[in-house]
């Protein structure tokens, strides 16, 4: 399999290359010839995620020292970008599991609390879910109402409702964000926590439009004993770091289904015939098609200069944001074009178009909507534009 953007492969090495054709070469054994059958049951196998996990993409990001497969960004990118070109859902799990649910204890637990989860979390035998999102905390996250108290005996107790968490009722064990009190201000503290998901009282697997297959949930926490990750106060810090990474792992998702929907419509393109000729023939497609490659190649332009400040150890959240808000809006289009391509045939469930538009969706939502990472880009530039022109407002 050879990527498109070949300027990709001065960036990664020998056995990076390898895992990603021991990837490319899983998914198409064990994902691409059920991916329409998991969405039509609206549920992924376990036996998956065991499989994914001895397969190594349960701990791509994570070092070897706590049985990870010490990859860089950009080929953890690229390996959630081959999954989404056949399973959005199961993509869409892999960029949450490896960024949010490994990323966060592994950058804030204690040793202690880092040796009882992995290698579990790394591989396969435990799926973890990360629950931040609330009803009335989803951008904003100041919003969060569920809270952390302690007990005498110094164990605690998280109460509170968690909605849209993605394998929120099929996961072993969570990461949960809580407050855990006020500053003087009144500014909520905010903590993270590791629970057994045993404990959670299940309200529902909430329907979605898209990536069915995955278990998008809502459930109550009802006196969930918990240990906290990491220090007092520092949850919302920590959840913020984690999304970087996470947004891209977003952006190669949405990379993958565009690239799924497109090659399908180029197959119709080549096949299908109107008015006496292929359809590939008609410039109207065409140029549908050429501006699908362009925009394609523009997001993994996009995705390349954030995976390099990953590796340089520099910080990546503005490079991340370009770079999930264009490739899920560029995904979104090319689907939506390869959709149209495929005529009444892309409409139905006969093929995967239809699912990867629907899929493709979510990513302009999902860990930071569009409007969010556009005020992350504008609040930037317009800070630099403050100081190069000494324009700042006086501090009132
Ligand atoms: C399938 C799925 C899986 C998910 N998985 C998880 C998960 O695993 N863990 C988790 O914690 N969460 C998860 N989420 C939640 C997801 O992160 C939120 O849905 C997302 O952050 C948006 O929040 P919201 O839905 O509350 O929208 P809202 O915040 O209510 O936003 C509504 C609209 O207002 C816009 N908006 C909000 N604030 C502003 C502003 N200041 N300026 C301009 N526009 C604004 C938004 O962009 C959006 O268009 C998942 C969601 C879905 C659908």
């Amino acid at each position: 399999m050879l990527h498109p953007n070949s300027l990709y492969y001065d960036h990664l090495k020998p056995e990076e290359l390898a895992f990603l054709k021991k990837t490319a070469d899983f998914v198409a054994r064990e994902i691409a010839p059920h991916a329409a059958a998991w969405e039509e049951k609206e549920e992924l196998p376990r036996d998956l995620f065991t499989k994914a996990g001895r397969a190594g993409l349960m701990g791509m990001l994570a070092p070897k020292s706590v049985g990870g497969q010490e990859l860089s960004m950009l080929c953890f990118c690229l390996a959630i970008e081959e999954i989404a070109r056949h399973c959005g859902a199961f993509a869409m799990n892999m960029a949450a599991h490896n960024a949010l649910c490994v990323g966060h204890p592994l950058g804030h637990a204690s040793d202690e609390l880092k040796k009882k989860i992995f290698p579990s979390v790394l591989n396969g035998d435990w799926m973890v879910a990360w629950a931040l999102t609330e009803p009335n905390a989803g951008s904003d996250t100041g919003g969060v109402e569920t809270t952390a108290a302690q007990s005498p005996d110094g164990t605690w107790r998280l109460n509170g409702h968690k909605l849209y968490i993605t394998m929120g009722l099929h996961s072993d064990r969570m990461v949960v964000m809580a407050i855990t009190g006020r500053d003087e201000k009144g500014k909520k503290e905010f903590s993270a926590f590791w629970i057994e998901t045993k404990h959670i009282e299940p309200v529902r697997k909430v329907p979605t439009t898209g990536v069915r297959a995955s278990n998008t949930s809502e459930f109550y926490l009802k006196d969930v004993p918990a240990e906290m990750i990491g220090a007092r106060g520092k949850g919302q810090h920590a959840a913020l770091a984690c999304l970087d990474g996470g947004r891209l792992g977003i952006a190669a998702m949405s990379i993958g289904l565009g690239r799924g929907a497109v090659e399908i419509a180029k197959q119709r393109m080549l096949t299908r015939r109107q008015f006496g000729k292929r359809i590939a023939d008609f410039q109207a497609l065409q140029f549908r098609l050429a501006d699908c490659e362009v925009e394609l190649r523009a997001a993994e332009a996009l995705l390349l200069p954030p995976c390099v400040m990953h590796a340089r150890g520099q910080k990546f959240s503005l490079e991340a944001s370009f770079a999930k808000l264009y490739a899920s809006e560029a995904a979104s289009r090319a689907a939506n074009s390869a959709l149209q391509i495929c005529g009444g045939w892309g409409y139905t469930r006969d093929t995967s178009v239809e699912r990867m538009w629907r899929d493709a969706r979510l990513c302009e939502i999902g860990e930071g909507s569009s409007e969010v990472q556009r005020l992350i880009i504008s609040r930037v530039v317009l800070k630099e534009a403050e100081e190069k022109y000494g324009l700042a407002e006086p501090k009132k």
